[in-house]
């Protein structure tokens, strides 16, 4: 899937919509998800140009790939997350639902979660 550099996560990349950020450093931004899932729910986007996991980590520097990663892991801990425990969800495709096609790591937390997915699928 080509790179739609007119999706929401990429105009909140360059600064042409507002966002409600928690960390930014030079290889990653994080936000406050606009319809919260859980009492805690970021979103970590890296700053270039990819759809989702497959093309980030076949394509992107390792420097990227590695700041990217640090990232979500600094961000969860500096939302008081490492204690109680959290949950991390990076949904690709349209059996994910992924809904904005620019990588981004679901960080959720701030109360037990439950289980991790549905268990109708058998
Ligand atoms: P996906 O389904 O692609 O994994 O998740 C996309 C997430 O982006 C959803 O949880 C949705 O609420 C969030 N989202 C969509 N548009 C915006 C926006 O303009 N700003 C913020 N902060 N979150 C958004």
């Amino acid at each position: 899937m080509a790179y739609d550099p007119e999706n929401v996560f990429a105009k909140i990349l360059r600064g042409e919509i507002p966002c409600n950020k928690v960390y930014e450093d030079e290889f990653a931004l994080a936000f406050h998800d606009i319809n919260p899932q859980a009492p805690v729910h970021v979103l970590v986007i890296p700053k270039g140009e990819y759809v989702s996991m497959a093309d980030f980590t076949a394509d992107a520097p390792a420097e990227l790939v590695v700041g990217y990663m640090r990232a979500v892991g600094k961000v969860a801990d500096e939302l008081g997350l490492i204690e109680p425990g959290y949950r991390t969800i990076a949904n690709a495709g349209p059996n994910s639902h992924q809904e904005v096609p620019h990588l981004h790591i679901h960080i959720m937390g701030g109360k037990p979660l439950g289980p991790m997915l549905d268990k109708s699928f058998g």
